[in-house]
């Protein structure tokens, strides 16, 4: 059976100081069942303080990578730059980078090939704003354009080092979070289109991850739907909660 994926999103957040103190606190927030997988994507100036002190049962990704390699990129972090750090895994198509920096579902699906390519996983973030959801086309966004840039690009093999994460543009920062029957119906919308689109045993094996203001309150609820494996937790996976509230509720 698959485990659970929570991962956390610390975003562009955290000096040397506060880092080192959150990751005491992450370290001494008490167990993590064996049923879980927990992954925190940091910033990447701190990737290699966070690998150097964080538990051994909580892995690192970093929050983007290139779609190319080594060479002539001034700025760019290469997948398997990532991959020899240590790191393990990335956040792609994070719905502020898809608006900040304008990258496109195929850009996304090309840094997903890049960082597979370079031996990394990948949590691959899909969903639509509040005016595409009230227009009716949650399916267009989410099924057709964020997934479907991924059609036809990846072997099972590879899929098996993907999750998806739904985070509804509208429940990010807001304390609007999806009920956890808004999040299941469009969950289960991906895993059809996994199955109808990749293979029935993909669809099965892939981890959803719900983002949009998860919290300790909000996280039984979420996970407890068949088609929530996971979470995507910005705001409280800065805190304790992140391990004792969401983690341990799943
Ligand atoms: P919040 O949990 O702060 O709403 O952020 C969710 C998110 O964007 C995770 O990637």
């Amino acid at each position: 059976p698959k485990k659970y994926l929570i991962g956390g999103n610390w975003k562009c957040n955290g000096t040397k100081e506060s880092v080192a103190k959150l990751v005491k606190t992450l370290n001494s927030a008490g167990p993590i069942p064996p049923w879980v997988e927990v992954v925190v994507g940091v910033p990447a100036i701190h990737i290699g303080d966070v690998l150097k002190t964080i538990r051994k049962d909580i892995s690192v990704a970093a929050q983007d990578c290139s779609a190319t390699g080594y060479g002539a990129f001034t700025g760019e972090l290469a997948a398997p730059m990532l991959a020899d750090f240590g790191v393990s895994w990335v956040i792609l198509g994070h719905s502020e980078r898809r608006t900040n920096q304008k990258e496109s579902s195929e850009l996304v699906a090309t840094k997903t090939k890049a960082a597979l390519d370079a031996g990394l996983s990948v949590m691959v973030c899909v969903g639509e704003t509040l005016e595409e959801r009230e227009a009716g086309k949650i399916d267009a966004v989410v099924l057709d354009d964020h997934m479907g840039a991924l059609k036809g690009k990846f072997s099972d093999v590879e899929w098996a080092k993907i999750a998806i994460a739904y985070e509804p543009v509208w429940a990010i920062g807001t304390g609007k979070t999806a009920s956890p029957e808004q999040a299941q119906d469009v969950h289960a919308s991906i895993r059809g289109w996994l199955a109808a689109n990749v293979s029935p045993a993909v669809a099965a094996a892939t981890r959803i991850q719900y983002g949009g203001s998860m919290k300790g309150a909000n996280a039984p609820g979420l996970l407890a739907k068949p088609d929530i494996d996971g979470g995507l937790i910005g705001g409280a996976s800065l805190k304790a909660e992140f391990i004792t509230g969401i983690a341990a509720a799943a």
